[in-house]
């Protein structure tokens, strides 16, 4: 299976072009990750539409354009180098950071998609990730600062400890809202923090404190 995934996954790449992607590392790892691995078997067939899908847990695997697009924002920002993730899910945008970006840590409040993401990732030869069980509202406060955060659960606000944990200069990148959801971007300015509306958004909510 794993072989065959090529085709699809330049398919894919080049269906995100179309659609507006330009930065060609991103297309590069879309057409060199195969998102099959992050799916469950009988979801298979959908593997490479762009489109989201049941992960198990109430949770999804984001839409490859909106993997490809924040990962892209990223870039555009000038962010390369340490990146934080809240919400890893299924592990597929978390491969794409890993493909495009130095160093990443990732944070996920369900154990059982934790785990599972993690060996998929070994699984992909993928070392340059850290992972956490834990609530992403809180960050990875001993990790930080990071050079861009990108979270892909919606929040009805911002949370304040991720904001403090961006570096001089950082890009935050967040789902806010409930039913009404807005992309946002937040640039770090020494305490001046900037914020900028990108595109309406559809993602699962952020769950405030425990985790399972
Ligand atoms: N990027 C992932 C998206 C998964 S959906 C993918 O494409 O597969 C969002 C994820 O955020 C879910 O796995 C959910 O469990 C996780 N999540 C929700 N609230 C969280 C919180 N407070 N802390 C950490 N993870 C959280």
């Amino acid at each position: 299976m794993l072989a065959n995934y090529t085709r699809s996954a330049k398919a894919l790449s080049d269906l995100l072009q179309r659609e507006g992607v330009e930065d060609t590392q991103v297309l590069s790892a879309i057409a060199n990750i195969p998102r099959h691995v992050f799916i469950d078997d009988v979801l298979q067939h959908k593997a490479y539409e762009n489109t989201a899908l049941p992960i198990g847990q109430g949770q999804t695997i984001s839409q490859p354009y909106i993997v490809a697009r924040m990962t892209e924002l990223l870039r555009l920002a000038g962010v390369r180098n340490k990146v934080l993730e809240i919400g890893t899910g299924s592990g597929y945008q978390t491969a794409i950071l890993a493909k495009t970006f130095t160093k990443i840590y990732s944070v996920e409040r369900i154990k059982a998609l934790q785990w599972q993401a993690k060996r998929r990732l070994h699984q992909l030869d993928l070392y340059n990730v850290s992972m956490k069980h834990g609530d992403g509202w809180q960050g990875w406060q001993s990790q930080a600062p990071f050079d861009g955060i990108i979270v892909t659960a919606a929040a009805s606000k911002v949370p304040k400890d991720l904001l403090a944990q961006l570096a001089d200069g950082g890009v935050l990148l967040a789902p806010i809202g409930e039913s009404d959801q807005k992309l946002i971007m937040v640039i770090r300015n020494g305490d001046d923090y900037t914020e900028h509306v990108i595109a309406p958004v559809r993602f699962v909510p952020l769950v405030p404190g425990d985790i399972e």
